[in-house]
């Protein structure tokens, strides 16, 4: 399969991996953050259609079908697409946004991505291969909310 791209460029440090817990209703993290700035561009890491882009609880996020049942979901991201345009990788399909009030990535700017598989959130990592220079872990302290589980830890 080829790889994805990373959506921010340069490769971007992770701020904070995926995670789930044993349980699905368990506290997770159903997603990667990745550290970027205000005004970013936010790339497609892969070619697709754009499913949605509009806001989710006082979110900004856009998600954009790739086949295969994948979904990627993009926030917090001003969209510069609209739903049903196609993407190619690479393609720019919004500005990351500050972190707004009650985002998890406080007090850092970061995109959280998400990527679901039929329906099922997985690593989006995954599909990124070898790339050199991104996946710095920076510290996890001050990024994990209280009641929120530590990667590994169950
Ligand atoms: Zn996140």
């Amino acid at each position: 399969m080829q790889r994805w791209l990373w959506p921010l460029r340069p490769g971007p440090a992770l701020v904070r991996g995926f995670f789930v817990g044993p349980q699905p209703w368990s506290p997770g993290h159903r997603g990667v953050d990745l550290a970027g700035t205000a005004g970013q561009p936010v790339l497609t890491p892969f070619p697709g259609t754009v499913v949605f882009a509009g806001v989710v609880a006082g979110t900004p996020v856009v998600s954009v079908e790739h086949g295969d049942g994948l979904v990627s979901s993009f926030e917090p991201v001003r969209a510069q697409v609209r739903r049903g345009q196609t993407v190619n990788a690479g393609t720019v399909i919004g500005d990351l946004l500050a972190s707004g009030p009650g985002s998890h990535c406080l007090p850092r700017t970061c995109l959280h991505w998400g990527v679901r598989r039929d329906g099922t959130y997985v690593d989006p990592l995954q599909f990124l291969g070898a790339e050199p220079g991104p996946a710095v872990l920076l510290p996890l302290a001050e990024a994990v909310p209280t009641g929120l589980g530590q990667p590994g830890v169950s």
